[in-house]
């Protein structure tokens, strides 16, 4: 999107705001579905937690995409975009049986992630075929960062624990239809990722009658130059290769499944917000924004890295900036960032915000949550109202307890 298309959302639908363009969501979607196009059978789940806007959603079901779900309120948002069913995933983390139970009557392809619940879903619906999430124990992503793959992560079943999946398998007749991993970190490293998949497909050859192995996902998009990014491509060609060897041992041609949400949504988004003050201490230059974490928590929550860009003055003398938010908590976006010269009410824009952005912002502060916008073939379309006070209100209960008010001198 250019600077001037950024400009016009903000002044039509003010600030804050975030903007979606969805001509770099559709190349995304083909760029990962061209990788696999030698996979007979592939499936890209797109992730709804990342961003999960109905017009977003919709739009995924117009590219052939399924969703992955993690709540049943999430479901209910796709189901609402007109995704099918039958198109939808659910692989939730720690919820309750009866949550699981209520999506499946949905006829919704539940993904099970521990043993307690495997086997009394199995019990009660030896009939409904279920898809386990495994844990390989592989740390996509090396050195010490945590991924959620590591031998204690509270996701999937461990590898170690096949026997135990086997024989609730046999005491209740269910059916084990979908192998899945998600292992949450970046796939910054093929071959790690790819001995990862092996374990799955060991883990697969347990399993007589499967029609899906799900990946999950883990590719990593730059957030600022000179980022690694995953080699989608050769990931692709790579992952094929031996897709389609470990289908043949297999028997049968089974789906090839991922789950991507980072990848697909956020370099489509930006989040536009306006700079309220210039604020020079002895040391560093602020520029405060009309916004806060409420809004946009990924650089405090994560130390995540956006790009910023000065869209009122985008060829500006560049100078050092820390930008920061209105929120009565330390809510830095960036530090000692050069930007081009930034004046009072200028409004910059925040890239590499489609992904977990939206997604996690809150009323704190008693804010409003910001609107939404989805560019499309060249037209700015508000897919989301910025909320009013009434939002703030709707389901707050006015109670009359309180009869004396004390007055204070
Ligand atoms: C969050 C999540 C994803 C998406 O991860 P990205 O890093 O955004 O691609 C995929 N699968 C599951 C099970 C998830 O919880």
């Amino acid at each position: 999107m250019e600077n001037e298309n950024l400009l016009a959302i903000a002044n039509e639908f003010g600030s804050p705001v975030y903007v979606y363009d969805s001509s770099k969501i559709i190349s995304q979607y083909d760029r990962l579905s061209d990788a696999f196009k030698k996979v007979k059978r592939l499936k890209l789940n797109y992730a709804v937690k990342a961003l999960s806007n109905i017009a977003i959603l919709k739009l995924m079901n117009s590219l052939g995409a399924g969703l992955d779900t993690v709540s049943v309120q999430e479901v209910e948002l796709g189901l609402k975009a007109g995704v099918k069913p039958s198109n939808i995933v659910f692989t939730p983390n720690g919820v309750s049986l009866e949550e699981i139970e209520e999506v499946s009557a949905l006829g919704v392809q539940i993904n099970i992630d521990n043993l307690s619940i495997l086997e009394q879903f199995g019990t009660k619906h030896p009939n409904v075929p279920v898809c386990i999430r495994m844990n390989p124990h592989v740390m996509a992503g090396g050195n010490s960062k945590i991924s959620v793959g590591h031998i204690d992560s509270k996701f999937g079943i461990s590898i170690h624990q096949i026997p135990h999946i086997l024989r609730i398998v046999e005491n209740t007749g269910m059916r084990i239809n979908g192998i899945h991993m998600h292992t949450g970190s970046d796939i910054l490293d093929i071959e790690v990722f790819l001995r990862a998949c092996e374990i799955l497909f060991e883990t697969a050859m347990n399993f007589k009658n499967l029609d899906f192995i799900d990946f999950g996902s883990g590719f990593k998009v730059p957030y600022k130059l000179g980022d690694i990014e995953t080699n989608i491509e050769e990931f692709g060609s790579k992952m094929t290769k031996r897709f389609n060897t470990f289908c043949k041992e297999y028997g049968k041609e089974l789906t090839l499944g991922f789950e991507p949400g980072k990848f697909l949504v956020s370099e489509a988004g930006y989040f536009l917000a306006k700079v309220n003050v210039i604020k020079q201490t002895t040391s560093t230059v602020f520029a405060g924004i009309d916004s806060g974490f409420n809004h946009f928590i990924r650089p405090m929550f994560y130390n995540s890295h956006h790009e910023i860009i000065n869209i009122s003055n985008p060829k500006g003398r560049e100078r050092f900036y820390s930008v920061v938010g209105y929120i009565c908590e330390t809510d830095t976006f960036a530090t000692n960032r050069r930007i081009s010269e930034i004046n009072e009410g200028d409004t910059i824009a925040f890239k590499n915000a489609g992904a977990y952005c939206f997604s996690m912002s809150s009323n704190y502060n008693s804010r409003y949550r910001p609107a939404e916008v989805l560019w499309h073939e060249g037209k700015a379309h508000l897919i989301r109202k910025r909320e009013t006070f009434d939002d703030l209100t709707r389901n707050q209960v006015d109670i009359d307890v309180f009869s004396k008010v004390v007055e204070t001198t």
